[in-house]
């Protein structure tokens, strides 16, 4: 069997830039074990362009938004399905301060609006105002990955097991029976223990979320006070997330529910159930930029992962680069090239 590329992980990060291979007209093959708890099937899927703490442009933010949203949009039509949602993020101000370092904000950032609204919604804290983010969205990633792999599986593109690394060989491009002309690790959090690239500073950073019921919050837009809470139907929410840089565990944690709910409370005084409490190990790096590159000693070995927080943002613009960069010698980015670790 013959393969152009061979992907090793269905994340959004292997999905992304195996599809964006695809439009350039390669073969791809992906391996997947279907690991449930994959960062990609915990996260809410969430775009926004904005970094709170200094009210600023989140990292190439004018770049990257048009490239995700003209991927993702591509992706639905592709598949048939509709799992790109748009929104507008209400950011909370926590203080006066707070709202007015807002509004100095916004009268040159396009992508938020001054604070002058308060919400109609008595059960939340709103005593200074909240400003609206424009330009935001969501995929849905649970039901993209589940509707992609479906078109794998249909059309013979994956093989669903877990990649063993004894059984690739380098010097001759094979990994078992199958011929490749490259091969990328898109493994996520469990691309820390990879034999071949365990010289990159890849971690693992807990995240944790709450499902939760509750028919007062009454919003189609997604709130945010330091923590979000995003609407997801039928008066369903997903709230959270945490942040744990030393529990590297799947479960979900009593901790991490009390953070949440806490959070919750803070901000919302009305009444609510939890459906679900998940969690999940995000791919991050110290310097908060994808590890993305070939390997030093074998061209034809590549990794696409360190995604962090913001993966689903991210993948579309720097698979395209990647891609470019394989294919066509273009230039990638020295802030996510792995050369930058030497
Ligand atoms: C609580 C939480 C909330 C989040 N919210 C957001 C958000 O709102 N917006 C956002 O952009 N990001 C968010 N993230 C981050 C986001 O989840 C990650 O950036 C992204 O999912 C990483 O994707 P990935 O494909 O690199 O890794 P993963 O999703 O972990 O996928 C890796 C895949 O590789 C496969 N794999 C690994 N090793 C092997 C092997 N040996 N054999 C076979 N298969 C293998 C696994 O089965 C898995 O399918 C959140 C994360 C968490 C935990």
């Amino acid at each position: 069997m013959e393969t152009d590329i061979l992907i090793v992980g269905q994340g959004i990060a292997g999905t992304v830039l195996g599809e964006t291979f695809i439009r350039e007209g390669k073969s791809v093959l992906f391996i997947d074990q279907g690991h449930e708890q994959a960062s990609s099937k915990v996260a809410a899927g969430m775009i926004n362009p904005m970094a709170f703490k200094r009210i600023k442009k989140s990292w190439m933010a004018d770049e990257l938004l048009p490239v995700a949203k003209s991927f993702y949009e591509y992706l639905e039509k592709k598949l048939g399905q509709n799992f790109f949602l748009t929104y507008e993020i209400l950011k909370f101000c926590g203080s006066d301060e707070y709202r007015k370092f807002w509004d100095q904000k916004s009268l040159d950032n396009e992508y938020i609006e001054p604070a002058r609204e308060i919400h109609r919604n008595k059960l939340l804290e709103n005593d200074f105002g909240f400003g609206r983010v424009t330009n935001c969205s969501r995929v849905v990633l649970t039901n993209v990955l589940k509707w992609y792999r479906e078109y794998l599986i249909e059309h013979k593109m994956i093989i669903e097991d877990q990649f063993d690394s004894n059984k690739l060989n380098l010097s001759e491009n094979t990994y078992d029976q199958i011929r490749f002309d490259q091969i990328i690790l898109c493994q996520g959090h469990l691309g820390v223990s990879s034999e071949w690239f365990d010289w990159l500073p890849l971690q693992k950073t807990k995240g944790e979320l709450l499902r939760i019921r509750a028919e007062k919050i009454d919003s189609d837009e997604l709130l945010n006070r330091g923590f979000f809470i995003m609407p997801a139907g039928n008066d369903e929410y997903l709230v959270g997330s945490t942040y744990d840089w030393t529990d590297h565990t799947l479960a979900p944690t009593a901790d991490g529910k009390k953070k949440i709910e806490d959070k919750l409370a803070s901000f919302y005084k009305g009444p609510y159930s939890i459906i679900d409490h998940t969690a999940g190990l995000r791919p991050t790096v110290a310097d908060r930029r994808p590890l993305i590159g070939v390997h030093p000693d074998y061209r034809t070995l590549g990794i696409f992962n360190g995604l962090g927080t913001k993966g689903v943002m991210l993948a579309p613009y720097f698979a395209k680069q990647f891609v470019g960069h394989i294919l066509y010698g273009g230039q990638l980015n020295p802030k996510v090239d792995i050369k930058r670790f030497n």
